[in-house]
């Protein structure tokens, strides 16, 4: 049974093919620059002998509409495709950004679905308007094909309101929607199911931490299992430093930029979003670059550093304390995975929380799902390679049962 799950963006669409219930990835890629001067397609193909071929071409693609077809016909290519009809796609599953309070689980696409969708737009305008283009397209394309909407937020839903809400009038909530929802919820659901089975603690009495370092970067209190608390809020702004993005700020800063510094709100928006971060702080969103500088003694690049830590140590203090109980620290994502320096930084003087480092097995180069504690360590410190498509798929194939 095939499940093609899509990732559509404001001028980017990503796929991936999946064979379920075996897991297997069949092919993946992306179509990015969509509706510029020269748009470029990546595609890779899994052969069976575990091997890999790779095409790539440029070309004008000039909407999401021509994404897809061309996705589509490279699904059905003699050397570069898997099928040989659009009705071989048993399912399509979308994810979608922004679900609102309305979406908390994954949810098979209807017009009503995708008019509701349309209501709570306004929450995530950058992202939700390009996810429900490639829901729509996808419908035309893959008329036979169950459609599956699964959304980022969905796994915070189950945050309680003490957790959620902010500390303004309740009708800007009732009436506007205005609330934390968390976003990542696909990595950090699937990075907390895969390190209680890895540690063999059952699901629903699984205490944990998950440090998601991406380019965007966010973190997650689970409690039995679900989230309880997230540092993203209404939007992916909040929080941590990530590459372009401010994280947690005071608000009055705001205001200060647009009454004192006659900035427009699109100006703060943009400053916040995308001129903000390491790249604020030391001109680059690349940590690994920012990382090399601070080994060469750069004080920008170096408080950049300390500071990206620093946030991450307050929220995992500030989590410890909600959860009472920790098993797990996840460590999950491009730098989560990847940088056994920013771990390392992360875990040193953490260990009054039971959180100790092995240097050894920290810097191991190991790629799969693996525990970093020291002996005496009293929690669990893991690196989860997290897999956002796979568990989109996942999510998506129990909808097909009841077809
Ligand atoms: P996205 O959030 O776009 O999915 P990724 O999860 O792929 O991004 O993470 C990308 C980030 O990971 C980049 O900022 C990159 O610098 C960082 N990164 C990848 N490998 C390393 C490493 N070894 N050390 C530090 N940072 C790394």
């Amino acid at each position: 049974m095939k499940i093609l799950v899509l990732n559509a963006g404001s001028s980017s669409i990503k796929y991936q093919l999946f064979e379920m219930p075996e897991k297997n990835v069949l092919l993946a890629g992306s179509v990015e620059k969509i509706g510029e001067a020269s748009s470029l397609v990546n595609h890779k193909i899994y052969q069976q002998d575990g091997t890999e071929k790779k095409h790539e071409e440029n070309g004008v693609i000039s909407g999401h509409s021509d994404a897809l077809k061309r996705i589509f016909s490279l699904l059905l290519d003699a050397e570069w495709g898997v099928i040989r009809e659009a009705k071989e796609i048993s399912a399509v599953g979308h994810r979608v950004v922004h679900g609102g309070e309305k979406f908390s689980k994954p949810t098979l696409l209807s017009s009503e679905v995708l008019e509701e969708l349309r209501k709570i737009s306004y929450l995530a305008p950058l992202h939700n308007p390009a996810n429900i283009r490639g829901i729509e397209v996808a419908l035309e394309i893959f008329p036979d094909s169950v459609q599956v909407a699964v959304f980022d937020t969905a796994f915070h839903q189950s945050m309680p309101d003490y957790a959620f809400r902010y500390a303004i009038p309740e009708r800007f909530y009732r009436e506007n929607g205005l609330r934390a929802y968390g976003f990542h919820g696909t990595s950090h659901q699937y990075v907390s199911r895969e390190a209680a089975r890895f540690l063999s603690i059952d699901e629903s009495r699984f205490n944990a931490i998950s440090v998601h370092l991406g380019n965007g970067c966010s973190i997650t209190a689970i409690s039995n299992g679900i989230s309880v608390d997230t540092s993203m809020g209404l939007t992916p702004l909040g929080g941590l430093i990530m590459g372009t993005r401010s994280g947690d700020i005071d608000p009055s800063l705001i205001l200060f930029l647009e009454k004192h510094l006659n900035m427009t709100p699109e100006q703060v928006d943009k400053l916040l979003n995308k001129e903000s971060g390491l790249k604020g702080l030391a001109g680059s969103n690349d940590l690994r670059e920012v990382i090399d500088r601070y080994q060469h003694q750069d004080p920008a690049a170096q408080l950049a550093v300390e500071m990206y830590v620093y946030r991450i140590k307050k929220y995992i203090g500030a989590y410890a304390a909600t959860l009472g109980r920790l098993d797990a620290l996840i460590f999950t994502a491009g730098v989560g995975e990847n940088s056994a320096f920013i771990r390392e930084k992360v875990c040193q003087g953490l260990e009054m929380l039971g959180i100790e480092l092995d240097q050894d097995l920290n810097t191991a180069a190991v790629r799969e799902t693996r525990a970093l504690e020291s002996a005496s360590g009293k929690v669990k410190i893991l690196v989860v390679p997290t897999n956002e498509e796979l568990e989109i798929a996942l999510q998506t194939y129990p909808l097909l049962a009841n077809q």
